[in-house]
Formats: C-alpha cells, structure tokens, sequence
C-alpha cells in the first residue's frame, strides 16, 4: 500500500504518526526489518522556509523530521528535545536581527548542514534525503518543490501603507494579531515540483490531506503548478480532514489565515473551499473527514464525523485509518 500525505508542521507530523501506525508501522523510526512493504510519502509544505542569520530553516520539514525521527519536543511541538538556546542569546547581545524567531542550538546544527549543502548545489529534495539518513522517519519526506516559495501576508504598515510580510514575521513575531489582507505563496507560479512529487500522488492508492492549515501548509503545497492536477487525476481516493472543530482550529492561528482569503472558520467551509473532484472544476476531495457531531454537506464529496482529535497516537491512528477507507484502502 503506498500513501501519499499533505502535510504543513506540527498538525500534519502528528497526523504522521497515526498514519504509520494505521499502517502497522512503528509511529516512529524505520519499519522493523522484513515488515510489510506499505509505504508512506509525506508531500511537506515549503512556503514557512526563511533564511535565517545565513542559515535556511525549514520549519514544516524540520517537524516531520523530528517528530517521525524521535527528536522533537513533544510539548512545544516544533524543535529539538532538550534544546538549549545559547547561540539565540549571543545573537541577541549582538543586536543581530530578527530576534523573535526560535533557533535551539542542536536545531542550528541541522539549519548549518542544510545551508553548507544548499550553497554546495544540492537541491532541498537532496539535502532532506541526506539529514532523514540520520533520523530515520520511517515515510519519505518530500518538500513539495525544489524551488524557492515564500509565504508572504500583506498588512498595513507603520506609515499607513500596506506591506508585505514573510510569513513567519507575521506568524512568529505578530502572533497572526495583525490584520492580513492578503496571503501569496510567491513565488509559487514559476515552481516545479520536487522530484517524485507528480509520481507519487500518480501511483498512490490513497491520497490524505492532514488537518493542517488550509491555507499556509495545504493551501501552498497546492499552490505548485500541478499538483492539483494530479491530485485530480489520482487514481487513488483523495481525503481531507478538517483541523477546524467546532469553529475554531484545534491549535494556532488558521483563522487568521481563512479569514484573510476569505473563508469562514468551520469545516464545512473548507470542505468547500477545497471542494469535490466530481461534481467542482478544480476540487480535490472525494472524502472529508469532520468532528463527531458535527452535520457538514460538501457537495460532490462524502463526508463521515468521527472522533478528530489526536490527543494519542492510537486516537490518531483510528482517524487515519478512517480516513483511508474512505479513500477506499482496506486495511485488516
Ligand atoms: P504548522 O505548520 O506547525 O502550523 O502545522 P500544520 O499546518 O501542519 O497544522 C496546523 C493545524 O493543525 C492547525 O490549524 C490545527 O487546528 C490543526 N490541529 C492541531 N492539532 C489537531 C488535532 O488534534 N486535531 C485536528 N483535527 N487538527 C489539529
Ligand atoms: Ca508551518
């Protein structure tokens, strides 16, 4: 069985390890030795990616890795277990902006081997091959482009005149509290997609979109001229699951970001906003996963309510393997 999953950062790394585990694979780490062949690709959102004092940092790739590869801290979410910051505080004694954003310094060092590659030559598809050869996450994790996309958020500045934002300065630094008008992968029009991308959402028997933001995770990696294509030509079913319960994301700020393309907070609006491959011209769902005792009509689009938060990995796994049924995989 070969899975294909779209993922942003924490929610999407999370959703990981209840899809393996659905899968009967170790959550984390490698499949043991002479365990079934099923095959789990992760499809990883770039657009959060920022240099950083001369150092690219991928954040959404960087919490799968840690998280499927044993080595990130579970209550934060994001970064190294164990962390210490002394490298963040020698920067700040020097005045050397921007300050807000958080480098451990064991994250550094993934943050240095990945740029001393980078300026090598190698594209990120290699580097992040070369850095999963130490933690072994069990899927292979794919950044869904080679090319440099940048989430930027077009807010109104100091002067009154509107400007725009990388991404994490808004996120990180603003806490999504200023105002967006508007939110752009730049960069994304002129993307390829990394190698391999096309071909495994082409031979996957099911296709999930993690409940990650559906704007600045799934909303980006859609964003790369055609996947959503082949999204939509994908033999395999393709199921989304909401990271919105009730009317309000489980975690974080997504409806800053729905709000800022216009899209209301509920499950049942981003069940439409991403919409039907049957019956919508460029839908990507054939199912939408909803929290129980939520009632949600997509048209075109079978919705089931189940249980939705991945409070463990078995309750996550459970959600997982629902939602592979719905994309029509038996699992037994
Ligand atoms: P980020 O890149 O680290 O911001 O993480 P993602 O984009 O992958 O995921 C963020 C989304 O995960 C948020 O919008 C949350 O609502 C969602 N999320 C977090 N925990 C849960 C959960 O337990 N259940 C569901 N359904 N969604 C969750
Ligand atoms: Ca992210």
């Amino acid at each position: 069985m070969k899975v294909v999953v779209v993922v942003g950062g924490v929610g999407g790394a999370r959703f990981l390890l209840g899809v393996k585990a659905a899968l009967g694979l170790p959550p984390v780490g490698p499949p043991q030795e002479g365990s079934a062949g099923h095959e789990v690709v992760a499809l990883v959102n770039t657009g959060d990616d920022v240099w950083m004092h001369g150092m690219r940092v991928c954040p959404d790739l960087d919490t799968c890795m840690y998280t499927l590869g044993g080595g990130i801290d579970t209550e934060r979410g994001w970064g190294r277990a164990g962390e210490s910051w002394v490298v963040k505080e020698e920067l700040a004694a020097y005045g050397a902006e921007p300050t807000w954003f958080g480098l451990g310094d064991k994250d550094i060092a993934t943050h240095l081997v990945r740029s001393r590659m980078l300026r090598a030559g190698y594209p990120l598809s290699a580097v992040t091959e070369a850095l999963c050869a130490r933690w072994q996450p069990g899927v292979t994790l794919l950044p869904m482009t080679d090319d440099r996309v940048e989430t930027h958020v077009v807010v109104d500045g100091e002067d009154g005149e509107r400007k725009a934002v990388h991404f994490q300065e808004w996120w990180v630094r603003h806490r999504a509290q200023l105002p967006a008008h508007s939110i752009l992968p730049v960069g994304a029009e002129e993307a390829k997609p990394a190698p391999g991308v096309l071909e495994a959402i082409g031979s996957a028997d099911a296709v999930l979109l993690a409940p990650s933001n559906p704007v600045v995770s799934v909303g980006t990696v859609l964003a790369v001229p055609g996947v959503r294509e082949a999204l939509r030509k994908a033999s395999g079913g393709v199921v989304g699951v909401s990271p919105i319960i009730g009317d309000k994301p489980v975690r974080g700020m997504a409806d800053a970001c729905l709000t800022a393309i216009g899209v209301e907070t509920s499950a049942q609006a981003v069940g439409v906003h991403y919409g039907s491959r049957s019956t919508s011209d460029d839908g990507v769902l054939d199912g939408w996963l909803v929290a129980e005792g939520e009632s949600v009509e997509v048209p075109g689009v079978t919705v089931r309510a189940v249980p939705l938060l991945m409070s463990d990995v078995d309750a996550t796994a459970e959600m997982a393997r629902v939602a592979l049924e719905l994309a029509g995989v038996r699992l037994d």
